[in-house]
């Protein structure tokens, strides 16, 4: 199976202009208006392949790549960001900072091989980023992910490199972006596009909280081959209180909608888009969160697979809720399985 990737590669959008003007030239909404046209003949190239087709290369080559598009209108939004439903529309090339508490520069706390991933992932390249969307009272990487003062700041092609130099193993099977949440290093992830030799071709994945923003959602069309979004909460009430999120529920909906577009839209191609559902039960959130996290999923997208998860230890500030401060009762665990099971989903 070849990574979306590879035919987001070949796709060039013809320029508008009688002069080619480099892309640094372009300003936010001529890039946002090239890529559109990018992810109109990206979709249109999916829809019209069959599996015994080889790929073909539309498109005009007196134009843009739509990668290079997608790395520099990414660029370019740093300036007023929007990535994620935060919104922040602050300058992070400037040094601002917004919820997630990033400048432009990328940080990581760590890079290395992951062997204890879902069997869809496999042994995995992790990218650890530092930096979150949410602010999880019970977060089990909080040092990681909200100590920025201990992330390590990369650049893209060093990134690049290493990932190169790791998946020369041949036990690697996917690249894992993950953090933290990696919604905030979009700018990272497009310039990895571009960067990486077209030869590794093993598949992405996006290891995320689901919240990215409609933009960022289209900059990560083409490029992930699997998503793997945590779905917290039940509720808006319980994702405020315990994650510092607002209008939560919408926001699920829209990337797990997008999520299943891309999915469905691949699924007779010889690029495949994928999506597994992680839920970690909370003690305490059984019945607000978890039993109508199940129920959604089983109505709306019951073509997905879903991880649910027991090992809820209370990490980082559990201790301010009584409800979160010890583990799961296994009672619980036993209940929520039964109706996972009942409701005919796809379990891990
Ligand atoms: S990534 Fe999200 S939280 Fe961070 S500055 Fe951009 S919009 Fe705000």
């Amino acid at each position: 199976m070849r990574p979306v990737r590879s035919r987001a590669r070949q796709i060039v959008v013809p320029c508008q202009d009688v002069a080619l003007r480099s892309l640094a030239e372009l300003s936010v909404a001529e890039l946002a208006a090239y890529h559109e046209q990018g992810l109109a003949l990206y979709r249109a190239a999916l829809a019209a392949e069959d599996l015994n087709k080889p790929l073909s290369c539309p498109g005009d080559h007196r134009g843009y790549a739509w990668l290079a598009i997608k790395r520099a209108w990414a660029q370019a939004l740093l300036s007023e960001c929007n990535y994620c439903v935060h919104n922040c529309r602050i300058n992070r090339s400037a040094g601002e900072t917004g919820y997630c508490g990033l400048t432009d520069q990328a940080l990581i706390s760590g890079e290395y091989l992951h062997y204890g991933e879902e069997a869809r992932v496999g042994t995995t390249h992790a990218i650890f980023f530092s930096g979150c969307t949410l602010h999880c009272l019970f977060c089990h990487n909080w040092r990681e992910t909200f100590d920025l003062s201990a992330g390590a700041g990369v650049d893209a092609a060093h990134l690049a490199e290493q990932i190169r130099l790791r998946c020369a193993d041949p036990a690697v099977q996917s690249i894992s972006f993950i953090g933290g949440t990696p919604e905030p290093h979009l700018h990272t992830l497009t310039a990895l596009a571009e960067l990486l030799p077209e030869q590794l071709t093993l598949p992405w994945v996006f290891n995320s909280n689901a919240t990215l923003s409609a933009t960022g959602l289209a900059l990560m069309e083409g490029l992930i081959d699997l998503y793997l979004p945590d779905f917290k909460f039940g509720n808006d009430r319980c994702a405020w209180q315990l994650a510092k999120i607002a209008h939560y529920s919408e926001t699920l909906e829209a990337n797990l909608k997008a999520y299943q577009a891309q999915s469905r839209q691949t699924a007779s191609s010889l690029q495949t888009v994928q999506v597994l559902i992680r839920h970690l039960l909370m003690p305490g959130h059984l019945d607000c969160c978890t039993l109508p996290v199940l129920e959604k999923i089983a109505a709306e997208y019951p073509e997905m697979t879903v991880n649910l998860m027991g090992q809820y230890r209370p990490f980082y500030k559990a201790r301010e809720r009584p409800e979160l401060n010890r583990r799961p009762a296994k009672a619980d665990l036993e209940m929520a399985r039964t109706q996972a099971h009942e409701l005919g989903l796809s379990l891990v």
